[in-house]
């Protein structure tokens, strides 16, 4: 048996996202500002509706992405390091042949796609057979930060893309309009140094979890056991815990309640895909990409 962890290797946690908006849209604020709400961040992306906002001016976080959200009225797409040239014919009209266009633009200039809050039902959804037919993204997002529970978690087709075979992983970014939304759900990398390079390399890997304020230490695998080893010290020790491992077709496949601050599961071999959710009482957690099994 063979676990494909993408954890298993040195860098530094840094904790950014990649997917908010300034005034250049459709957000409230103008860039200045979005960077003084998120100043503590290790890296943060602009990306506004179908323009790249350039990064320029005074600010604090240490690492900035360019990207932009392809949004026709049915879907959105998120484009993290595009090429510029991308502008010169630019189109949001949805198509495969259109996304898939400015996707392989972008991963061909070092960047990656993310197709973003699938299950905004109202508009802007994606369904699965098209985020089939659609090739060479990088993710989804799983958790959105915009605040409709029923809109904004899409853990359900990230399982469905899995079990199909698709290796794609789950990121997590506020969607930031308006005060308020700010530093709900990030990502946390585990990156060899944080510079741009360095972070980008990481999500390739998977090297990262979605955090809306609990997180890992480190996932390890012994033999055919993998080791979830959560944030600890004397106050979150004492704190009652939720996690659930799944695999293929979102099955179950151990469930541990209490005050832990690690958890074990002795793969069967069969499960495909092993991922990690934990939850403080409170509420705050955190979700493991998958770990691959072969
Ligand atoms: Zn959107
Ligand atoms: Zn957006």
């Amino acid at each position: 048996m063979e676990i494909k962890n993408p954890y298993d290797k040195t860098g530094q946690w840094l904790r950014g996202a990649f997917h908010n908006h300034t005034s250049n849209s459709d957000g409230w604020f103008p860039l200045e500002t979005v960077y003084k709400m998120y100043a503590e961040y290790d890296f943060l992306g602009i990306s506004d509706h179908d323009l790249i906002t350039k990064h320029e001016g005074m600010r604090r976080i240490p690492t900035v992405f360019e990207a932009i959200e392809v949004s026709s009225k049915q879907t959105h797409m998120l484009l993290v390091n595009p090429p510029h040239s991308i502008m010169t014919d630019y189109s949001n009209e949805f198509t495969i042949a259109n996304y898939q266009r400015l996707t392989d633009r972008t991963v061909d200039n070092g960047g990656f796609s993310v197709l973003v809050h699938p299950n905004r039902y109202f508009s802007n959804y994606w369904n699965v057979e098209d985020m089939l037919k659609l090739e060479r993204y990088i993710g989804i997002e799983v958790y959105n930060g915009d605040g409709n529970p029923e809109y904004d978690i899409a853990f359900d087709k990230w399982d469905a893309l899995l079990s199909a075979g698709r290796k794609v992983w789950g990121f997590g970014n506020d969607d930031s309009h308006v005060y308020g939304q700010e530093k709900r759900v990030w990502n946390m990398v585990l990156a060899a140094d944080n510079s741009n390079e360095a972070i980008t390399a990481a999500i390739k890997d998977g090297s990262f979890y979605v955090s809306t304020g609990f997180g890992f230490e480190a996932i390890r695998t012994e033999g055919s056991k993998i080791i979830a080893d959560f944030r600890s010290n004397a106050l979150l020790d004492g704190m009652y815990k939720y996690a659930t491992l799944f695999g293929k077709d979102g099955r179950v496949l151990k469930e541990v309640t209490g005050r832990f601050k690690q958890i074990e599961y002795e793969c069967a071999g069969d499960e495909e895909y092993v991922r990690i959710s934990v939850y403080l009482e409170g509420g705050f957690g955190a979700f493991s990409q998958p770990l691959f099994i072969g």
